[in-house]
C-alpha cells in the first residue's frame, strides 16, 4: 500500500498537538520575554526618575550656596540670619555653611554663631568636586549628608542635605525596587544606609548617571519574576496563545487529513503520471494471433513499485475519482497506438473496464469519442467492460447513454459473467453485446456434462446466443473445456502478457 495507515493516523494526530504544543510554548516564552523586558523598562524608568528627583533636590541646594558666595568673607554675624532665612525657603536642607580659604567651616546655621571654627574632613585638600556624602556631618554624627559645595577664591558655601531624607523622597515607591547612589566613592542605598549593595543579587540593572551632578543610580529587582507573576501579568496574552494554538492545531489537522488522505495521494498520482495503461494481450487460442488489448489501470508507485488495482480502483470508484482515471487511460492509450494506427490487424479489438457509477453521467460517451477521433481512420472494435458483479442502474440515463455507445459503435461487455448477479435481465435491457464468462465458472465444465453446473452454463450460452449476444471464455485450461466451449461456438482466448503500454512492441 503506497501509504500507511498507521503511519498516516500518527501523523494526523500527533503532528497537530506538537504544532499546537510548539505555539503554546512559544507564546510562553514570549510571554516571558516580555515580562523580562518591562521589568528592565520598568528599572530604567525608575532610575530616571530617582535621578531627575535628585537632579531637582542639588538644583535647590545649588542655588541656596549660590546666594552667599558673595558674603564669603564677610563677618559670621552678618550673615547668619540670612543663612538661616534662606533654610525657610529651602525645605530639603538641612544646613547652609560657609567655609574659609583652609576649608575650616565658621559660619553654619547648624552650629551656635560663637566664633569658634570646625574641621570638615571633605574640604581638605585641593578636591575640586562639588559633591560629598558623607557618614556624618558637624555636630550630628551617625547621621549621613550629602554636601553641595560651591567653591570661590574667597572660600567655599556648603548646602547639606539629610541623606535619610533625601532618600524618603525620591523613593520610587515600588517594594520590589532597590536602588542606590553613588556619589564619588561612596554609596547611598534605598534603605538610607551607606554600605555598597551586592549588585550581583539585582536582576533587570539599569544604570545611569546624571548629566547635571556628579552621581550616579543604580536600579534593580530584588528578586526574579516567578512564572506564576509572569502568568498573573499576561493572563490575556497566554489565553490568546492558547486559542491561537488550538485553532493552529486544528488547521493543522485539517491540513494533514486532506494532504495524507488516500484520495489526495491517488490524486497527486494521477497528475504526476503515475496511474499508467498496463495492457493484456488478447491472443486467440486457436490460431495464435494477437487479436486485441484489454487495458488495465495500474499505479506506478516511485516507492512502492506496482500497485495493486485493489488498493485504489473501489476508492476511486466511491469518490467518482474513476471517470477521470478514465479518461487518463483511453487519452494516453490512443496517443501510444497512434503512430500505428494504419498497422493494426483488422478488427483488432480494445477493452477499458468501467464502474458503473460512469454510467450515470455522458463523460465516458465523450471519452469514447475523443478515443475513436484520435485512432481514425483505422479500423478496430472498441469495448467497454462493466463488471457484473456491480450493478449498473437502469435508468432513462443509463439506457440513453447505452444507446449512444452503440449508435458509436461500443461495443458493451459483461465482465466476470457467472460469479456474480448473473442477470438475465441485463443483457436485455442494457443490450449487452458480449458475455464474458468467468474463469471460475468456466473451471466447472468437467468429465460430468450432466452436473448442474454444466447445465447451466449451456442454459445460459444457448440463450445468449439466441438473443445474439456473442460469449467468450476466460481462463480455459485443458483440451476437454476447449472441445467442449469450440462445440458450443464460444469465441475463446487467452491473455500471453501483462505489461505496460508504453514498454510494449507489438505492431
Ligand atoms: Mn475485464
Amino acid at each position: 500500500m503506497p501509504y500507511s495507515k498507521a503511519k498516516a493516523t500518527y501523523y494526523r494526530n500527533i503532528a497537530p498537538a506538537l504544532v499546537a504544543i510548539f505555539v503554546a510554548l512559544a507564546g510562553i516564552a514570549l510571554a516571558y520575554i516580555d515580562s523580562i523586558e518591562e521589568a528592565k523598562a520598568v528599572s530604567k524608568n525608575k532610575n530616571t526618575l530617582i535621578i531627575s528627583r535628585i537632579n531637582d533636590i542639588l538644583e535647590v541646594a545649588e542655588k541656596g550656596a549660590s546666594n552667599f558666595t558673595d558674603k564669603l568673607g564677610a563677618e559670621c554675624n552678618q550673615v547668619y540670619s540670612s543663612l538661616r532665612d534662606q533654610l525657610y525657603y529651602a525645605p530639603t536642607l538641612r544646613a547652609l555653611s560657609l567655609a574659609d580659604k583652609k576649608g575650616q567651616i565658621y559660619c553654619s546655621t547648624s552650629l551656635d554663631n560663637d566664633g569658634k571654627k570646625y574641621e570638615v574632613a571633605f574640604l581638605k585638600g585641593y578636591s575640586k568636586e562639588s559633591l560629598f556624602l558623607n557618614k556624618e556631618s558637624p555636630r550630628i554624627p551617625n547621621v549621613p549628608a550629602i554636601h553641595y559645595v560651591s567653591r570661590t577664591d574667597n572660600g567655599s558655601v556648603i548646602a547639606s542635605i539629610d541623606a535619610k531624607n533625601l532618600v524618603l523622597l525620591i523613593s520610587p515607591e515600588n517594594e520590589r525596587l532597590a536602588f542606590s547612589i553613588k556619589i564619588g566613592n561612596t554609596y547611598l542605598n534605598g534603605d538610607g544606609h551607606l554600605n555598597k549593595i551586592s549588585f550581583n543579587n539585582l536582576n533587570y540593572v539599569s544604570e545611569q548617571k546624571s548629566v547635571r551632578y556628579p552621581f550616579s543610580v543604580t536600579t534593580g529587582y530584588t528578586q526574579k519574576l516567578t512564572l506564576k507573576e509572569i502568568i498573573k501579568n499576561k493572563t490575556t496574552h497566554i489565553i490568546l496563545t492558547s486559542i491561537l494554538a488550538i485553532v493552529i492545531g486544528l488547521l493543522t489537522k485539517l491540513t494533514l487529513k486532506s494532504l495524507l488522505s488516500p484520495m489526495f495521494e491517488l490524486r497527486q498520482a494521477l497528475r504526476q503520471g503515475e496511474i499508467v495503461p498496463y495492457v493484456q494481450v488478447i491472443v486467440r487460442s486457436d490460431t495464435e494471433q494477437v487479436i486485441g488489448l484489454e487495458i488495465l489501470a495500474r499505479w506506478n508507485h516511485p516507492k512502492d513499485g506496482i500497485i495493486p488495482p485493489d488498493f485504489f480502483i473501489p476508492l476511486a470508484e466511491q469518490t467518482g475519482f474513476i471517470k477521470t482515471i478514465s479518461k487518463e487511460l483511453m487519452r494516453k492509450t490512443a496517443r501510444a497506438i497512434m503512430p500505428y494506427r494504419y498497422r493494426l490487424p483488422e478488427d483488432f479489438h480494445f477493452a477499458f473496464n468501467i464502474a458503473p457509477i460512469q454510467f450515470e453521467d455522458n463523460e465516458i460517451l465523450e471519452d469514447c469519442k475523443e478515443f475513436i477521433d484520435t485512432l481514425m481512420p483505422a479500423h478496430f472494435s472498441f469495448a467497454l467492460e462493466i463488471t457484473e458483479r456491480e450493478l449498473v442502474n437502469i435508468n432513462k440515463q443509463s439506457m440513453s447513454l447505452f444507446e449512444q455507445l452503440h449508435a458509436l459503435d461500443v461495443k458493451i461487455a459483461l465482465d466476470d459473467f457467472g460469479i456474480g448477479h448473473s442477470s438475465l435481465s441485463y443483457l436485455n435491457d442494457l443490450k449487452i453485446d458480449l458475455l464474458k464468462i468467468d474463469k471460475a465458472f468456466v473451471s466447472k465444465i468437467q468429465g460430468d456434462k450432466n452436473s448442474q453446473s454444466v447445465i447451466l452454463l449451456d442454459t445460459i450460452i444457448d440463450l445468449s446466443q439466441k438473443i445474439g449476444i456473442g460469449t467468450v471464455a476466460e481462463g480455459v485450461e485443458n483440451r476437454y473445456q476447449v472441445e467442449y466451449l469450440q462445440e458450443k461456438n464460444v469465441f475463446i482466448f487467452k491473455v500471453i502478457i501483462m505489461a505496460n503500454l508504453f514498454h510494449l512492441r507489438i505492431f
